[in-house]
């Protein structure tokens, strides 16, 4: 039977974030993608214009019925929208005993809150003791552990402390989009295994444009489809970098908004699925 990959998340009209970067990330990496909506955004470039939750018994219908006729193996969470929601998603998930990929994501790429909670950690925090895999970037891995993070080795500890407080989780995929080092990023992923906690590092350039809307999604989604294909953590880590770095590179130069100043999307399309770069140096 089919296996599914199912995303609940936001939705962005501008085709660039939310589910509709979700499914397009995992139909370009060829898995069977389906979508739960928990929120409408009405966002562009120049920013959120307004936020509509779903009612959380609307949410888990939708997740109840994709469950009752697909074999979803992984699911992927994005936005999330208000503490409410993260019940319902939680009570629809708890027989689910496949992989769950949250994406923590607390803002827009236009700086605004995508919560409608004053305190976001009530939608995150259950949320995280439920998933097995987290792909925060530095500022929200800050916000989760309360611990300020500013080099590779506060990453792994900050990693380190949420693996061991939080024991379904196996994989924490740190973006490390915040800390450039000579045109350089590095993203690190701390995970268990038999031997116990270990991580890796993968060092790449740093793609030089303004179409990076939608980059956080496009990783968390990669991640969820690679390892729907093959059940590895370290190989879907380097997939999912690879996946992102090859369609930011290719999409770098359109104009893709009409807002210069503006973030724009990806061309998920645009994907080499050949791994023929070499600019990935793995730790
Ligand atoms: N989900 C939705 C619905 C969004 O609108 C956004 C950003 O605007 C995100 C998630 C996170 O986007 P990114 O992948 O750029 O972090």
């Amino acid at each position: 039977m089919q296996a599914t990959v199912l995303s609940i998340a936001g939705s962005d009209p501008t085709g660039g974030a939310g589910i509709q970067a979700d499914l397009k990330t995992m139909t370009s990496i060829g898995v069977y993608g389906a979508a739960v909506i928990t929120c409408i955004t009405a966002q562009n470039s120049h920013g959120v214009v307004s936020v509509e939750c779903l009612p959380p018994n609307l949410v888990q219908n939708q997740i109840q019925s994709v469950l009752d006729d697909h074999l979803v193996t992984h699911v992927k969470i994005g936005m999330v929208g208000s503490a409410e929601i993260a019940t319902a998603i939680i009570h629809s998930l708890s027989g689910f005993c496949g992989e769950i990929i949250y994406d923590p994501v607390m803002l827009s790429t236009t700086g605004q809150s995508l919560s409608t909670d004053s305190h976001p950690d009530r939608t995150t925090l259950p949320i995280i003791k439920q998933a097995t895999v987290l792909t925060p970037n530095i500022p929200e891995l800050e916000q989760i552990t309360g611990m300020p993070v500013n080099d590779h080795q506060n990453m792994i500890a900050a990693a380190g402390l949420l693996l061991e407080k939080n024991r379904r989780l196996r994989v924490i995929l740190v973006k490390g989009g915040h800390f450039m080092q000579e045109n350089s990023l590095t993203d690190i992923m701390v995970h268990r295994t038999a031997e116990g906690l270990r991580s890796a590092k993968l060092t790449h350039p740093s793609v030089q444009t303004m179409n990076t809307h939608g980059t956080g999604c496009t990783l968390a989604s990669a991640f969820a489809a690679f390892h729907a294909l093959s059940c590895d953590d370290l190989y879907s880590f380097r997939q999912s970098i690879r996946y992102v770095n090859s369609v930011l590179q290719n999409s770098k130069d359109v104009q893709i908004i009409r807002n210069r100043n503006g973030h724009g999307g990806m061309l998920h399309y645009s994907f080499e699925k050949t791994e023929t770069a070499t600019d990935i140096q793995s730790e």
